[in-house]
């Protein structure tokens, strides 16, 4: 199966396999990578994969995208990547909330958010793109985060051979967790800096470095080049496509639903990865009708989604979900790649970068709005489903999660739809201790991780993940601070 750009306008030309899709990570048009050929997964496959466990389920749906991978490898870094020693709760248990609620928990890995589920295997898929392209130089990651990105590609790439990593978050767009696991991040291969800015602010240093043909000529001197780890890299999106087929298969395999029987997804929603996998397993044969896009206050996907409109031109808001506080949702240039062809594509690019906004036609937003549907909670919407949620169901979600909670509410008061509804829960509370405590009513006087992981073990009579409460311990290694202009030499410091 061949990649494209999803702004190349001639596909005579340009078009790659998977693992030089994965090891360049952005097209050098500036484009993502999509793959040519949409595969598909019949009914009866489905009902195989329900027989498997997660690392199986992975390796048979990555193996459809990644053909030119031996698939021997592929089930290898699979079971490597999803087993009990990263997973010890399972990968990506499905828990029954209401009887149309369905919590899809994905922060069961190492760092306890859901960025895991693809960083696990990405570095995997990149050593081994590495070698399957005859690649002598090493791989420099560079990632710009919000929070929960930089923390698992630190953990994924730790000490992997060939490869280096750079992270940089938004000096005050993380939570003081995220901060200190960054911080503490041990490995010989690993950077941390702190970008005074906003994520938006970081991410843009990071795709000027990617597009910067002198700094490419200048790594490549050095004998390394750069690749993202960022959820625009193909690498990040694939994994992603898995868990849903997993949570199909675990609704199947408990009687909740019979096999063909749609389901919903609710997604809270960023840099619109996560849904839009979604969104590929639904094109492939998943059974999913709505999609739900949930977010915080930085509503800029659902207005898109309501009026056709995409405007970055807005004031940011700082939320208690940071990693959701994104107003360039890089993304959905996929979506608008298939809904509406590379040319137009490469035109609301064009203009997005240029204006700050773009408008689609209305028989492209007609075609987006029969399977979306966007949804946003602000800040107190947001805390009133936290301690609803915990109060009256027993269910405590994360500030990232209580988005997409909220917004599914909104959702079923609006249609009255009563399909059963996979929402999908994105970090451990134990990730955002603070909000969570305040959210539920005692906001603590503390901003100790230690101390408030301990009032939220006290408040709610649960028990904090032992990787959290093991980096606590950890000495402090990184902490300077820069300017978005120092970037670039930060890299090649
Ligand atoms: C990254 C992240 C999101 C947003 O996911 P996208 O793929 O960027 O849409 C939501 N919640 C948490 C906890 C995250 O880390």
């Amino acid at each position: 199966m061949k990649y494209i750009s999803t702004r190349n306008q001639n596909p005579s030309e340009g078009l790659v396999n998977s693992a030089e899709a994965i090891k360049r990570g952005l097209a050098p048009d500036g484009g993502l990578y999509m793959p040519c050929e949409i595969p598909s997964v019949s009914l009866d496959k489905i009902k195989e994969l329900a027989s498997l466990p997660y690392e199986e389920r992975a390796a048979e749906i990555l193996s459809l995208f990644l053909t030119d991978y031996d698939k021997k490898c592929i089930e290898d870094d699979c079971r490597a990547a999803y087993g009990a020693e990263r997973f010890p709760g399972g990968a990506a248990p499905l828990v029954k909330v209401t009887d149309t609620h369905f919590s899809l928990e994905l922060w069961h890995g190492p760092t306890c958010a859901f960025k895991d589920m693809a960083l696990c295997i990405m570095p995997r898929l990149l050593s081994r793109a590495l070698e399957m392209t005859g690649e002598k130089r090493r791989a420099h990651i560079l990632v710009a985060t919000s929070g929960d990105t930089g923390k698992a590609a630190l953990e994924g790439y730790r000490d992997v051979d060939r490869i280096d990593i750079t992270v940089f978050y938004p000096q005050d767009g993380v939570s003081p967790m995220q901060k200190r696991q960054m911080a503490t991040q041990q490995g010989k291969n690993v950077k941390v800096y702190s970008v005074k800015g906003n994520f938006d602010d970081a991410q843009n240093g990071v795709k000027r470095i990617f597009s910067d043909k002198a700094l490419a000529k200048k790594a490549d001197e050095k004998g390394f080049f750069f690749s993202s780890a960022n959820s625009i890299n193909w690498g990040r999106l694939a994994p992603q496509i898995v868990y849903y087929f997993s949570a199909y298969a675990d609704m199947l395999n408990s009687g909740e639903i019979s096999l063909g029987e749609k389901i919903n997804v609710c997604v809270p929603t960023g840099n619109f990865g996560n849904i839009f996998a979604a969104y590929i397993a639904r094109k492939i044969g998943l059974p999913i009708d709505k999609m739900i896009c949930a977010s915080n206050s930085n509503r800029v996907l659902t207005d898109f989604i309501n009026t056709g409109v995409y405007d970055r031109t807005r004031e940011f808001y700082k939320t208690m979900s940071p990693s959701m506080d994104i107003l360039i949702s890089s993304n959905l240039e996929r979506l608008l790649w298939l809904a509406a062809g590379p040319t137009a594509t490469a035109e609301y690019m064009r203009a997005l970068s240029e204006n700050g906004r773009y408008e689609v036609p209305r028989d492209i937003l007609s075609k987006i709005q029969s399977v979306f549907k966007g949804y946003s909670c602000d800040e107190s919407e947001t805390e009133k489903t936290l301690r609803e949620t915990f109060n009256n169901l027993g269910y405590l979600a994360d500030t990232h999660t209580s988005v997409a909670v909220g917004c599914y509410n909104k959702y079923l008061a609006e249609t009255g739809d009563k399909t059963k509804t996979v929402v999908v829960s994105t970090a451990s509370p134990y990730k955002f201790p603070y909000d969570v405590c305040r959210s539920i009513g005692k906001a603590p006087e503390t901003d100790d991780p230690a101390l408030l992981i301990s009032t939220l073990e006290k408040l709610t009579d649960t028990k904090a993940p032992k990787s959290l409460t093991d980096t606590l311990s950890l000495p402090v290694r990184f902490t300077k601070v820069i300017s978005p202009a120092e970037m670039e030499n930060a890299v090649f410091d």
